[in-house]
């Protein structure tokens, strides 16, 4: 469960974010992963990522980014409650 890990998949699927439910999550192995953007209110091509597994809940935070094309974007409540790895 190596956060470099985590880190690795998120670039992946911010790049492509149609692909992110193709990689194994770094904990448990399931492809459960998910990615989502939380819109930023006043700037609507600005998100805070959501990314986590659906299996084991577990994801790490990011601060505000700019939301990439294809991406998933939904509001705060749609997002469960997950397990926030730290960096090492
Ligand atoms: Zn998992």
């Amino acid at each position: 469960m190596a956060y470099a890990d985590w880190l690795a998949e998120y670039d992946r699927s911010y790049e492509d974010p149609p692909s992110t439910n193709i990689a194994e999550c770094p904990d448990c192995g399931a492809r459960e992963l998910r990615l989502a953007f939380v819109q930023s209110t006043g700037d609507l091509e600005k998100g805070v990522p959501q990314f986590w597994c659906g299996s084991c809940l577990t994801g790490i935070f990011f601060c505000r980014v700019t939301i990439p094309e294809n991406a998933t974007v939904v509001s705060g409540a749609e997002i469960p409650d997950f397990r926030i790895i730290s960096p090492d």
